[in-house]
């Protein structure tokens, strides 16, 4: 319902009853303090912030009156691990895009995405001939059943330049280490991610069911993320009697190393920090696999940022904003880049994707001479520097 001018309230039960609803209620404990709009990264970067206390009182009244704060909002948690009332806050405003998308209320180029999901399985509205294309040079087999593992590539690795470097590293790295392990090819399928976090979760679920059903038949017992988004999806969004285990490959690789498998003959002499991907970190609780990895590397070392695991700062690409745009200069990756080059590393790691096309969008601007790698093409630079050819 709208505010009228003169600033009176009309309470509508109908539209109360069907936020509760939607959000089961869950920004009922919020008791207006304040604490979610000043930790938001948003206060860092626009004048007038989003007001995230104001869209929870909202949510609580049944107020419709759109801001646009539901869009902004990168779900990154940030303002959640501060609220001392506990609101699922990103989970609330998922449920708010799930309504914005039934009153037909959604920021031009998302209904484009979905219909990419739709017709090409993949959100960069990219041919599904050519999800393997990555793989050409990096003599990757189909899974069959007695691997290790699926390594589960997922879209962005698959269609964005950038991140097909990536994903041929971490083919490598599985190579050098010894493990049996395929991809799904051309037919691998979308984990659904664009569809969950931008509130389509009806769809999300036709698309968690089709991609299931292809991993039983393809026996699938363990699969590998290059994604923390994909990983997120399988291992909090799919029902758990899916039948398969989902890792994250920073968590796949800290076990190599713990068995061996994974060894640094040579030094490898950079000076890293470690950007933790929200839903690596904040999500799902993984900050230690990515720094073990790193930390097995003779000669590397490891240096934090202000803001890391639980208080990290999101680089922006998170709940579906990677699908809307952001102005330069007003992005959280510009803040994160600064905060790394304050640590005077040579490189930035992450291992995200987003994360990946975000932070190195906002160092190009930076001037700074530092570079972004992900923890794969670390892992595989410092093998190649020991002789082995990942
Ligand atoms: S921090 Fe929590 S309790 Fe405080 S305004 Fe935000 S949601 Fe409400
Ligand atoms: S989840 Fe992140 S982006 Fe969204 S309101 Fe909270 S701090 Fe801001």
């Amino acid at each position: 319902m709208k505010r009228p001018k003169d600033d009176v309230i009309t309470l509508d039960d109908a539209l109360w009853e069907r936020v509760m609803a939607a959000t089961d209620g869950a920004m009922a404990p919020c008791f207006q303090c304040g604490v979610c709009t000043a930790t938001c990264p948003w206060s860092e970067l626009q004048n007038e912030p989003v007001n995230v206390r104001a869209l929870m009182r909202r949510a609580q009244l049944g107020i419709e009156e759109p801001d646009g704060a539901v869009w902004w909002c990168t779900t990154c948690r940030a303002c959640e691990a501060q609220c001392p009332r506990g609101v699922p806050i990103a989970s609330v405003v998922l449920a708010l895009r799930r309504l914005a998308w039934q009153d037909q209320s959604v920021p031009k180029g998302l209904p484009g995405v979905m219909w990419a999901l739709h017709w090409d399985g993949n959100p960069w509205r990219r041919p599904p001939s050519q999800r393997a294309a990555w793989a050409r040079t990096a003599d990757v087999k189909r899974f069959e059943p007695t691997d290790e593992i699926l390594y589960y590539v997922g879209c962005t690795p698959s269609y964005d330049n950038r991140s097909q470097k990536v994903a041929r590293a971490l083919a490598g790295v599985f190579r050098a280490a010894g493990v049996t392990f395929g991809t799904l090819g051309e037919d691998e399928p979308c984990c659904g991610d664009a569809a969950f976090s931008l509130g389509q979760h009806d769809y999300f679920r036709q698309m968690a069911a089709t991609t299931a059903r292809r991993f039983s038949e393809s026996g699938v017992k363990t699969l590998v993320t290059v994604s923390p988004h994909c990983y997120d999806m399988f291992r909090n969004h799919y029902p758990a009697t899916d039948g398969f285990l989902p890792l994250h490959y920073t968590q796949y690789l800290a076990q190599l190393v713990a068995d061996g498998r994974l060894r640094f003959e040579q030094p490898y002499p950079i000076t890293a920090t470690f950007h933790d991907p929200c839903y690596l970190g904040r999500e799902n609780g993984v900050y230690d696999a990515p720094r073990q990895v790193l930390e097995a590397i003779p000669g590397l070392k490891l240096v934090e940022m202000p803001r890391n695991h639980e208080a990290a700062l999101c680089c922006g690409g998170g709940g579906g904003r990677m699908w809307m745009e952001t102005k330069a200069g007003e992005r959280f990756s510009d803040l994160r880049v600064r905060e790394a080059a304050g640590t005077e590393a040579d490189v930035l790691v992450t291992a995200c994707p987003h994360c990946i096309a975000c932070l190195e969008d906002s160092l190009k601007l930076s001037g700074s001479a530092m570079r972004v790698m992900d923890v794969a093409e670390v892992v595989a630079a410092a093998l190649a520097a020991g002789g082995a050819s990942p």
